[in-house]
């Protein structure tokens, strides 16, 4: 595809430009020649050329829009338009960030709503909708713990994570100054309850726990696990990015969890990844209250009022509102399901990964074979043990059958994953059709696994050298 600088005329224009109505001003005496960029290189296109080339951009893009997009651990499901709509009022877009309390009072009080809603579903004390994705929610949740023991006067140096976990939990810890201790999964792909035992001694903060895990477990001794931090006065941290596996079914503070982040790009419908920004808001338990980040809403006799007056705070996050508008989307899609409606996409998402599972099963290995909850975990080691093929192979081959690949290569514990997530948004026709596509590959593997290793064949580029795209990105243009 041609660039839109190559396909500039010199002349052509696609806008018009009203009279000027202002006595008009040379750019020399507006912003001096010191400042002035002499040669500005633009494209010059014609309106039409100019829709067509962005528009024949768009179609080389995958969006859940366009097909089905079973990116475990991502929880790509449809976003309902509806969330669009409310975002789009202009009564939340055409607020100034900095309006004063008064002119901002529906916006506050959505806000307060979300913030309730959220403890009703999670369990939880209270909730910051500042952070701006899960990982940031992950930074602020260990900031308030971090702050949490320095208040106590104890000093706690480590945080256990389970091997199964996102590479985010680490990081996050590592970034506050902690320890990460690492620990292993039992061969049920839940916690190894005696390896926790041996770890948990009153040095460690917390356990950061994602549950269900990346396996797409839910946890079966959790109670247990709780129990255990809890005696030597550590926290339970949740990860909870993929909580559309138990909403309305189990809630993380009732269970003892003391911080929750949570994805409402993930579990609450809004566009992410290339499609849209996140928001990632963290739950504490009462303990926690006091370190939350500021502003808080408070409600006084004026109403709602952002209030910074809490000494113990871990201070801002983010400025402003947070992602306001991916809030007002997911408070849509909290309002428009209602509980029910929550608890039945938990269900059907839970079905969904079970029936993908169960279908592809004896096509693929499955290195934990239980009941899953949002996503079930494959292993491409049959296909490199009798065909020479990995995992990224069949991933690539998928595309030319209109599929976003799964993850893949993630959890690490297990070898060639393959994570599907396929969301409670899709149809059993669909689900039929891309286990039948996975079922084709596995038997390409075997007849023509040269094929697998040259696609994507269907696409305008074919099988891109990956590390050399990521170390050598060519990504400049000059003219000729
Ligand atoms: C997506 C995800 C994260 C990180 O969330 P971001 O919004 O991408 O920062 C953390 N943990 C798990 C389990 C996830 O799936």
């Amino acid at each position: 595809m041609e660039l839109i600088f190559e396909k500039s005329k010199p002349g052509r224009c696609a806008v018009t430009v009203p009279q000027s109505d202002v006595p008009e001003v040379t750019l020399h005496e507006a912003i001096g020649n010191k400042y002035l960029r002499t040669e500005l290189d633009l494209p010059e296109v014609a309106e039409i050329d100019l829709i067509r080339h962005y528009t024949n951009l768009s179609r080389r893009n995958f969006g859940v829009d366009l097909g089905f997009y079973p990116l475990g651990s991502c929880t790509m499901k449809y976003n309902p338009k509806a969330n669009e709509n409310a975002a789009a009022l202009p009564g939340f877009t055409g607020l100034h960030p900095y309006a004063d309390d008064d002119a901002a009072q529906g916006n506050l009080q959505l806000l307060d709503e979300m913030q309730r809603y959220l403890c009703n579903i999670f369990g939880m004390a209270a909730f910051t909708l500042q952070p701006a994705a899960g990982a940031h929610g992950e930074l602020t949740g260990v900031m308030m713990i971090k702050k949490y023991f320095e208040k106590k006067g104890e000093k706690r140096r480590r945080i256990i994570i389970p091997d199964a976990a996102h590479g985010t939990n680490p990081a996050s810890s590592a970034l506050c100054g902690f320890e990460v201790v690492t620990l292993r999964s039992n061969p049920d792909g839940g916690v190894d309850i005696n390896h926790l035992r041996s770890l948990m001694t009153r040095d460690v903060a917390a356990l950061m726990l994602t549950n269900p895990n990346t396996l797409g477990f839910f946890e079966r001794n959790i109670e247990e696990v709780a129990r255990i931090i809890h005696a030597q006065g550590g926290l339970l941290y949740g990860d909870g990015a993929n909580s559309n596996a138990f909403l309305g079914i189990a809630r993380p503070g009732d269970i003892g969890f003391d911080v929750i982040q949570l994805n409402l790009h993930k579990t609450f419908s809004t566009p992410h990844g290339g499609g849209g920004p996140g928001s990632g808001p963290v739950g504490v338990s009462k303990a926690l209250v006091d370190f939350l980040p500021i502003p808080r809403i408070v409600h006084t006799g004026k109403g709602f009022q952002w209030s910074g007056d809490f000494p113990d705070t871990i201070g801002r996050v983010r400025t402003f509102y947070g992602n306001f508008n991916v809030i007002v989307k997911a408070y849509t899609y909290i309002r428009s399901l209602g509980a029910h409606g929550l608890r039945h996409a938990t269900e059907m998402a839970v079905l969904n990964a079970n029936y993908v599972k169960e279908k592809l099963k004896p096509h693929f290995d499955l290195p934990y074979d239980r009941v899953c909850m949002h996503e079930c975990v494959f292993s491409g080691s049959r296909q490199v043990a009798e065909n020479g093929v990995h995992t990224t192979d069949i991933a690539k081959r998928l595309i030319d059958f209109g599929y976003h690949p799964p993850t893949i290569y993630f959890p690490l514990i297990v070898p060639e994953a393959i994570m599907i997530e396929p969301t409670e948004t899709e149809s059993r026709e669909t689900l039929d059709a891309f286990c039948e596509a996975m079922i084709i590959i596995a038997g390409e593997a075997k007849a023509n696994p040269q094929k697998l290793k040259d696609a994507p064949l269907t696409t305008p580029v074919c099988r891109l050298d990956e590390v050399l795209a990521a170390r050598k990105p060519d990504v400049c243009w000059k003219r000729a």
